[in-house]
């Protein structure tokens, strides 16, 4: 035997073959299968030659693959560079304390984290549930008859609001009034997003707007306002509705527990963000975002439901209500291109409102405030004035010293608000306690040359509530029960464990949905995420504070340029969908800048996410659908045919590549071609960028826009439907273009701020503390790595679709009878035979564990399996077996040993309380029923609800806890 080397035995453990799942073992059994001698054979047979990649993948000092424990290290030291202070700046961010039950128990837990948006809302009842806890605290919050299961953030919000006052108000005006106190991040995106689509915003006074006379279709106010005043505004309210206008109110869910919520005194929208619940700053972001409206208005809202329905059995089950996956229906006249939101941390927030309780937050909320009046009186002992008489929480002080403040302050580890040279503003929050108000006196005395008055008591019996009489709130909320039995922490960690028990994510099985890449999301990857360094930043934070984050977003940056061959990329979007929407902008900005701002069609085939045409109305765009052919692929002739017909007014084409339909279009380069040479631009939605990466890079054949699903390719976890980070990457010509935000002064180095398309989301970075997961991701697995991940995954995807073909037909393959890194399968033709659809076989595999492949997108009565690169041989053949079990049960009902409904397809999912009850009348048995595999007896997970019912859930719109009867 030879003695092992040295080097070999220093050797780390490459981070590559964990996040990798088949063995070189495995893989050489795949590809057999396939016929294909090596994975780079296999490859050059799935990928046009024509778009290959020349070199390399260079991913600069990069290149090589870190192991995991270097690559923690390598970011913790750039991290160190954040200094963590304490940020009092407010203006819609605040420090909270997480509850670490929900810290670790959420937040750090993958069976929350990796989960999909709930479409199957069998093997979803426990985020729904969830979900729909968070939609109580936000409807008994702002006093308004329904809210929605989470927004990207404030800022989106306010301008989703404004959208759909628009649609649902009486009111033809192009006017839209924002009250000069509405936070300044807020106001920037309404901007953005107005402009496109023709509304004229205007600012007002706050005080003003009682007195508005000019026509106008709403108005958006803050409550309190940004200066931290509490205006009452029901005057207001009622003037403006009677001139015909709706009145938006972006209100602070803490101060709602004490002050009267918007929903009482006039508001017909209420949004905001529900950060100060528990979710740590995060230098912006994901936090959850929220829109509560009129109940009149719920077919309208934007954004995704939760709601009750009731199961095969009649039992109460939760799912997804009324415009679910409208986009896919409704395309361009969707209400809003919102898909992924942010989830993950609503149900953060709704579980902070029920740790808490009532009572809780009240004593949170009023805690905050005389803390906040003590402050207040201290501040007047010192000689300062405030602008604000009322107020909540936020004081703006008169100084002409704001300089020197704002330098004792830093000293003093403190960031306070900087407005101007005459004000400074500062925010109290629920981790303010005595030592921080002795602080802040110290800090304002110091400025003044006087000591401060901190003797509590005597400051405590003057601190009167600093808000109109009228409006403080008289009304209950959180009076279900839910929000009163888990204030134990053993009752709330069993309350977390046994919803997570109800669901099935990442933790316990493959889940091959096409079009989502639902990859490894690697403890590794995670564990930077709740690091103080990134977690406890303030977005507005000052730029010395925040080295260490830009630096990591610079070179994440630098490494999806290299990924994507593109010139620049901006991570401000929080979604794919504000990706594709920033993209469309910057294309529209660039034509305006050479004089064509008359460029506004877009050119969609008719497979494209439901997400595309969305955004290309919201920027203004008309979108003209062109056909595919029977192959799947863009008909080139009809795209040939329609570019020429619009070819004065072509601003762009819209493609995903590899498409859809799961195949490498031989014609992409030519379609290039075609779009460019009539003068448009390409954009290529790079959500299928895990068949591409180190491969081909969509700035290299030809795109001239992309947006990135962070949370697709780059490991960020779903989240249970949010959060994610959807960069846009351009090119050169484009790099000017990207996403700014004047409010801060952000913009890219060296970029002019005039040209940029403005601010898409609230906070500078977007969603900047997850970005590390991504960073992470990369680092670790280096050129080589990635280029394998990809190559792993089409190997998967093309493993399963030939294991199945005998089975179901894979409906489309491009070369060599090969898919990219997803396929569909027909269901119809077995449909047409036996009358089981594809639900069925979706429903049915949750009885042997699985969630459900991506189905009817994009082709009806399909199902799109997309296995990813982190799935092993093992479990891609548990999951094949399946199938393949699932289809020997089909071909039962069509010779006839099952009946055509009473089979275990329509039957599924089977509950235990099914299966084990004294009657059973079906004409299959138990065992069929729950066991239909024999590993199903070592490991069985049980659907804890039957099929539900989506009809009788639009019908019965319900979407709040159940009413208090329930409980008794
Ligand atoms: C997921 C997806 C989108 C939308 O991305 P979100 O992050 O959910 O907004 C757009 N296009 C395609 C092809 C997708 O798969």
């Amino acid at each position: 035997m030879t003695r092992t080397s040295l080097t070999q035995l220093e050797a780390r453990d490459g981070f590559i073959p964990r996040h990798i799942g088949p063995s070189d073992a495995e893989q050489a059994a795949m590809l057999s299968v396939l016929g294909y001698q090596s994975r780079a054979a296999l490859i050059d047979a799935v990928v046009p030659a024509n778009i290959r990649r020349k070199d390399k993948l260079d991913l600069g000092q990069f290149f090589d693959p870190l192991p995991e424990q270097a690559a923690l290290a390598k970011l913790k030291s750039i991290a160190s560079q954040n200094k963590v202070m304490k940020s009092m700046i407010g203006q819609g961010y605040y420090g909270t304390y997480t509850p670490p039950v929900i810290l670790r128990n959420i937040f750090e837990n993958p069976a929350w984290y990796t989960a999909y948006t709930p479409y199957q809302p069998e093997i979803s009842q426990g985020r729904l549930e969830a979900i729909l806890n968070f939609q109580q605290v936000i409807t008994d919050l702002t006093g308004m008859g329904i809210a929605n299961a989470s927004m990207l953030d404030e800022g989106t919000a306010a301008a989703e609001a404004m959208t759909l006052i628009q649609r649902v108000g009486k009111s033809a005006s192009k006017v839209f009034y924002v009250a000069d106190d509405v936070l300044p991040q807020t106001l920037e995106v309404v901007q953005t997003r107005a402009l496109p689509i023709g509304v004229e915003v205007r600012t007002i006074a706050a005080a003003d707007i009682e007195n508005l006379q000019e026509t106008c279709f709403g108005v958006l106010l803050q409550y309190p306002g940004v200066n931290g005043d509490v205006r009452d505004y029901r005057n207001a309210c009622e003037k403006l509705h009677a001139m015909g206008a709706m009145v938006v109110v972006a209100a602070d869910l803490l101060a709602l527990t004490v002050l009267s919520p918007p929903g009482e005194w006039g508001a017909d929208v209420v949004v905001g963000n529900s950060q100060r619940f528990g979710v740590p700053l995060g230098f912006g972001g994901p936090h959850a975002g929220y829109l509560a409206t009129r109940d009149d208005y719920k077919r309208s809202m934007a954004g995704r439901l939760a709601g009750v329905t009731v199961d095969a059995q009649g039992n109460k089950a939760f799912r997804l209500a009324l415009q679910t996956r409208e986009q896919h229906i409704r395309r361009e006249k969707a209400t809003s291109n919102i898909c992924t939101a942010q989830v993950l941390l609503a149900v953060m927030a709704s579980m902070y409102a029920i740790y808490h309780g009532p009572k809780g937050l009240e004593q949170i909320a009023r805690r905050v405030h005389r803390y906040t009046g003590i402050l207040a009186a201290s501040l007047q002992s010192l000689g300062y004035q405030l602008v604000n008489d009322t107020y909540f929480d936020t004081l703006t002080v008169i100084t002409d010293q704001a300089e020197e403040i704002h330098r004792i302050a830093y000293e003093n580890g403190v960031n306070l608000r900087r407005i101007d040279a005459r004000h400074v503003g500062l925010s109290l929050d629920e981790t303010t306690g005595r030592d921080e108000i002795a602080l802040l006196a110290k800090i304002f005395g110091d400025a003044a040359g006087k000591q401060a008055n901190v003797d509590f008591d005597s400051l405590d019996s003057d601190a009167q509530d600093a808000f109109p009489a009228a409006l403080s709130r008289t009304s209950a909320y959180l009076t279900h029960p839910t929000f009163h039995r888990y204030h134990a922490e053993h009752e709330m960690l069993r309350y977390l464990r046994s919803l997570a028990d109800k669901d099935l994510a990442l933790d316990r099985t493959m889940i091959p949905l096409g079009s989502c890449t639902m990859k490894l999301n690697s403890t590794s990857e995670m564990i930077p995420v709740t690091w103080p360094e990134f977690s406890n930043i303030h977005p507005f934070a000052p730029e010395d504070q925040t080295v260490g984050y830009r630096e990591m977003i610079g070179q994440l940056e630098a490494m999806l340029c290299a990924v994507t061959g593109y010139a620049g990329v901006s991570l401000q979007p929080n979604a794919g969908s504000q990706g594709e929407y920033a993209g469309l902008l910057i294309i529209k900005k660039y034509h305006e800048s050479r004089g064509e701002g008359h460029r506004n069609i877009c050119l969609i085939p008719s497979s494209a996410h439901g997400t595309n045409p969305a955004s290309a109305s919201m920027v203004g765009m008309q979108v003209v659908v062109t056909a595919c052919d029977e192959n799947g692929n863009v008909d080139l002739a009809d795209l040939k045919k329609k570019a020429e017909q619009h070819s004065a007014n072509l601003a762009c084409v819209m493609v995903t590549y590899p498409s859809t339909h799961g195949v490498f279009e031989e014609g992409i380069k030519e379609l290039c071609e075609i779009v460019h040479a009539h003068g448009g631009q390409v954009y290529v939605d790079g959500a299928n960028m895990n068949a591409l990466v180190g491969v081909a890079g969509p700035g290299l054949f030809g795109g001239d826009v992309s947006h990135l699903n962070l949370h697709k390719t780059f490991c960020i976890p779903h989240g249970g439907g949010g959060p994610g980070v959807g960069p846009v990457a351009v090119g050169a010509h484009l790099v000017p273009f990207l996403p700014n935000q004047a409010s801060t002064g952000y913009q890219r180095a060296g970029e002019n701020t005039e040209q940029g398309i403005g601010a898409v989301s609230a906070a500078p970075y977007g969603s900047a503390s997850i970005l590390p997961i991504s960073w992470m991701y990369i680092a670790m697995m280096g050129a080589e790595g990635l280029t394998a991940a990809t190559e792993t995954a089409i190997l998967n995807a093309n493993y399963i679709a030939r294991r199945l073909a005998p089975h179901y037909p894979v409906l489309y393959t491009g070369h060599d009878g090969l898919v990219a890194h997803e396929c569909i399968i027909d269901l119809r033709p077995l449909q047409d035979k036996t009358g089981i659809s594809n639900e069925d076989v979706a429903k049915r595999l949750m009885d042997f564990g699985f969630h459900a492949p991506t189905m009817s997108f994009p082709v009806p009565g399909t199902l799109m399996i997309e296995p990813t690169e982190s799935e092993s041989k093992v479990e891609l053949d548990r999951f094949i077996e399946a199938m393949i079990t699932i289809h020997a049960e089909i071909v039962k009902v069509e010779r006839g040993e099952y009946d055509r409904m009473d089979n275990p397809l329509k039957g599924a999912p089977h509950t235990a309380e099914v299966v084990t009850a004294d009657d059973w009348k079906h004409s299959y048995s138990r065992e069929v029923a729950a066991f239909p595999v024999p590993s199903l007896r070592k490991r069985k997970y049980w659907p804890p609800v039957g099929r539900a019912d989506n009809v009788y859930g639009d019908r019965n719109l319900f979407c709040g806890c159940a009413p208090i009867e329930d409980y008794e």
